[in-house]
């Protein structure tokens, strides 16, 4: 099954070869960003800026968008960690000064 990637630039998804090669543009395809103008640029950025290389951003960008990985599920309830007492509200608690 062929891989659909997001463009980390403009959001866009898009199906390159399997092999991530254009031989007649001859330019290879990148996991992260699609061929639109200031998507590449945005990318290097986004790569500059946080240290990941650019296969682990569109593995990343792929599963934020669900397009990797297990489907994303609102947590509607959360619980405490059995055993475990709820925090505290803010300001709750007594102190000696009051
Ligand atoms: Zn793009």
């Amino acid at each position: 099954m062929r891989s659909i990637y997001v463009c980390i630039g403009c959001a866009a998804l898009y199906l390159p070869p399997e092999d991530m090669a254009y031989p007649c543009l001859g330019l290879t395809a990148s996991p992260a960003h699609c061929t639109g103008p200031g998507c590449a640029a945005a990318v290097r950025e986004a790569v500059a800026l946080c240290g990941l290389p650019q296969d682990k951003l569109g593995e990343l960008a792929r599963r934020a968008v669900g397009l990797e990985g297990q489907p994303r599920r609102p947590r509607l309830h959360r619980r405490p960690a059995r055993g475990r007492r709820a925090a505290a509200a803010p300001g709750g608690g007594r102190g000696k000064l009051r």
